[in-house]
């Protein structure tokens, strides 16, 4: 099944807020779609107790590039498997450009994933500048191709795609279904032909940009959209549940 839908706690929660947001997840289950949730780093114990034997898996936004050693302020993949994480988050764009994520260490960061078994959500897009110049394409194969010349096609296989359009991220502006299906259809092309055809046809591509309960069933309609990275929206229990059962129907 290529269906997932993920929030991205992004940097906010604290231990109240949290046990309520989580207390509602696991009640409601797994309402018939794969969901994970995406924690800060403090908060991945509270996630494993919470969710533990739940329908809800959890996971991380990011991680060292590095598996040990003297990296002040750095979390590895081993570190996550402790927290029985399943996902980490590599390459969004906000850590893109905020925080020095280049192509060349989110493909690292992939492979460091991917050594401790973590499944990476790899996140892709362009900003609003490179779409009106019109080469919305050419990032998203740059950031692709970045990962599959480090790891070849066995990395690439092993991620889960995220399409995040930067000008969408909490702007409160969506991609419109056909401006995200037509992006979709392209990674799934790349990955046919760096990968092969079946590797394509199962990888899960999901699509992140201020998606919301309303806008949810017609993005996850087209026909190469698996689900959503939702950040804002996933705060909110009841506009996160709304969200996976749109991508369940
Ligand atoms: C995100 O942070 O990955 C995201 C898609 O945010 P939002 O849903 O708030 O646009």
């Amino acid at each position: 099944m290529r269906k997932l839908v993920v929030g991205n706690w992004k940097m906010h929660g604290g231990l109240d807020a949290n046990a309520a947001l989580l207390g509602a997840l696991r009640e409601a289950g797994g309402q018939g779609c794969p969901s994970a949730v995406c924690v800060p780093f403090p908060y991945l114990q509270q996630a494993k107790s919470l969710l533990e034997g739940s329908a809800i898996a959890w996971g991380a936004q990011d991680l060292s590039e590095h598996a040990v050693g003297a990296y002040t302020g750095e979390v590895s993949g081993a570190m996550l498997n402790d927290f029985g994480c399943r996902y980490a988050i590599v390459g969004h764009s906000e850590r893109r450009a905020l925080f020095g994520d280049t192509d060349e260490r989110v493909a690292a960061k992939v492979d460091a994933a991917l050594a401790v078994k973590l499944q990476p959500i790899l996140c892709v897009g362009e900003t609003l500048d490179e779409r009106e110049g019109g080469v919305t394409e050419a990032v998203v194969e740059r950031q692709l191709k970045a990962v599959f010349e480090r790891g070849g096609a066995a990395a690439l296989a092993a991620c889960v795609i995220a399409y995040e359009p930067v000008w969408a991220i909490g702007t409160g502006k969506t991609a419109t279904p056909a401006q995200a299906q037509a992006v979709h259809a392209f990674i799934r092309g790349r990955l046919a032909a760096w990968c092969g055809a079946d590797v394509a046809a199962r990888t899960t591509i999901l699509y992140g940009g201020s998606v919301k309960p309303q806008n949810a069933a017609e993005l996850f309609g087209q026909a190469d959209i698996d689900g959503g990275l939702i950040g804002g929206a996933s705060l909110v229990a009841g506009d996160f549940l709304a969200i996976v059962a749109a991508a369940a129907s």
